[in-house]
């Protein structure tokens, strides 16, 4: 079946199109998706542009309804939606139910949050004077998404773009137009004015850039790596738009010597290897006390020696393939690099055969790593962690800022007072104490600082400050 484009409230096939693979086997085509054009982005944007004064005035029941509607659908068809998550992306069944599950969550959470007050009264400085601030829509919103959760990341730009009243063109990434698809037409049948939602499909550097470019583009919400991050906040910057930016990782995990042996080993098992560890939240740094050292990575090992890496939608698997075959290929480099580092491979990093053609590679993790190490300083996306050993709470604490990212940072200890201080001094935009780096609840704010992010957070009533413009009216009475 040929996928198109959702423009103008109706389906636009396009000249060029692109298979969609399934990473747990290769040989399984889902379909061919439409590849847009600059002239698609122009076509959505002139759409999102004609509907956005009528839908920045709906009221907030109409944009609630709608989005309500969107979310009972989404969990409706929960069952398939996650099937063809796991299929296209490669995650397990469970945890693709669990991203389903949530998207159709964020979805009814901002139908709520269309509902709040968004403004506030203030006393003016003068006699008869009344001063209001109020929020309004942006206009045109550009999303731009990336292939790691095909379905909750779109699902969290989309419900606040149009909950606060903006008009939507999202591009979802190349490597999975399903999900992406499946979302618009699911929103497609919402009963939104024509226009309002718009999807084109296609690369970054074609239909990506043009969303970037696009003069009616108020402003572009972007989820992926640092290097497309700031070009984009380049380009935007050239025509002063709004730019929300969330990108890479480096994350740390502090495991103290006065640590639960087992819950830290569960918060690191979990944190680093699920989702095949192609989370921007993932732990990639365990940074460990001496004191446990070794009980740690005897136990982590015995734990990821239990894991069954397989087709992510077979029953038992609890980790699935690495995305594609260019993944699989960087993450194969950084297990040479650490290697030529002189760094020690305990296990994994193989690529075993299974039933079927796939990009199958057993989670990986190094000891003897050095902070400064390629190794603990770009991020590699893939299910590979590396041990660095501390003396101390102090070192682990230096060690864990050591990066130029800042997304999450974790710790696991019994120690209130540790526990507390690197709450306070982990320079990251989410800590995390005695539980994984991965992991977040939808009603707080998302978002890293230093590389890992730039301008507003996402989720939570955070949102509304990107999705939303403020505007400050004095007015004097009759
Ligand atoms: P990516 O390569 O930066 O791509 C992200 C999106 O940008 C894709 O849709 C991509 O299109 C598009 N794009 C590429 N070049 C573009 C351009 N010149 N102009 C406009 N758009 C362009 O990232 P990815 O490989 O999909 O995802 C992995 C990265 O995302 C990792 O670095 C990870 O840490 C990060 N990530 C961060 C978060 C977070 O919240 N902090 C969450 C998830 C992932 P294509 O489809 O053509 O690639
Ligand atoms: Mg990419």
């Amino acid at each position: 079946m040929m996928h198109a484009h959702y423009i103008g409230g109706s389906w636009h096939r396009s000249a060029a199109a692109a298979p969609n693979v399934n990473p747990s086997d290769t040989t399984d085509v889902i379909g061919e998706y439409a590849l847009g054009s600059a002239a698609e982005v122009a076509a959505a944007c002139e759409a999102a542009a004609s509907a956005a004064p009528g839908w920045g005035r709906s009221t907030p029941l109409v944009r609630a309804e709608a989005l309500e509607a969107i979310g009972a659908e989404i969990l409706a068809r929960r069952a398939a939606l996650a099937d063809l998550l796991a299929r296209e992306e490669g995650k397990t069944l469970p945890e693709a139910l669990g991203e389903v599950t949530r998207a159709s969550q964020i979805f009814r959470y901002y139908a709520a949050e269309a509902l709040r007050p968004g403004g506030e009264y203030q006393h003016s400085l003068r006699a008869g004077v009344e001063v209001e601030v109020t929020r309004e829509p942006l206009g045109v919103v550009g999303l731009v998404t990336p292939w790691n959760f095909p379905l909750v990341i779109p699902a969290w730009k989309i419900a606040p773009a149009l909950a606060f009243g903006n008009c939507v063109v999202l591009k979802p990434a190349e490597l999975v137009p399903g999900c992406a698809w499946a979302l618009a037409e699911i929103i497609a049948r919402a009963g939104l004015p024509a226009g309002v939602f718009n999807l084109v499909m296609g690369t970054g550097s074609i239909v990506g850039d043009a969303i970037v470019n696009e003069p009616r583009v108020a402003a572009v919400s972007f989820t992926g790596s640092v290097a497309v991050g700031r070009a984009i906040l380049l380009a935007a910057a050239r025509r002063a738009a709004k730019v929300q930016l969330e990108m890479g990782g480096k994350n740390p995990l502090v495991v103290l010597a006065d640590a639960d042996l087992d819950a830290a080993v569960r918060v690191a098992l979990e944190g680093a290897f699920f989702s095949t560890g192609q989370r921007c939240t993932a732990s990639s740094r365990l940074i460990v006390e001496e004191g446990i050292h070794e009980r740690f990575v005897a136990a982590l090992s015995e734990a990821m020696r239990a894991q069954v890496i397989d087709d992510a939608r077979k029953p038992g698997t609890t980790i699935g393939p690495v995305v594609d075959a260019r993944q699989l290929a960087q993450d194969l480099r950084y297990l040479e690099l650490g290697k030529a580092e002189g760094s020690r491979l305990v296990l994994g990093g193989e690529t075993p055969a299974r039933e079927r053609p796939g990009f199958y590679l057993t989670p990986a993790l190094f000891t003897e790593t050095r902070v400064e190490q390629r190794l603990n300083q770009e991020e590699i996306f893939g299910p590979v962690a590396s041990v660095i050993r501390v003396r101390d709470y102090e070192e682990a604490l230096s060690v864990a800022n050591a990066t130029e990212f800042g997304l999450c940072a974790g710790i696991c200890t019994t120690s209130l007072s540790h526990a507390r201080h690197f709450q306070r001094n982990a320079d990251a935009g989410m800590v995390m104490v005695n539980l994984p780096t991965a992991g977040i609840d939808y009603n707080a704010p998302f978002g890293g600082r230093k590389a890992s992010g730039y301008g507003a957070k996402e989720l939570g009533p955070a949102a509304r400050e990107f999705y939303t413009q403020s505007k400050t009216a004095y007015v004097r009475g009759g």
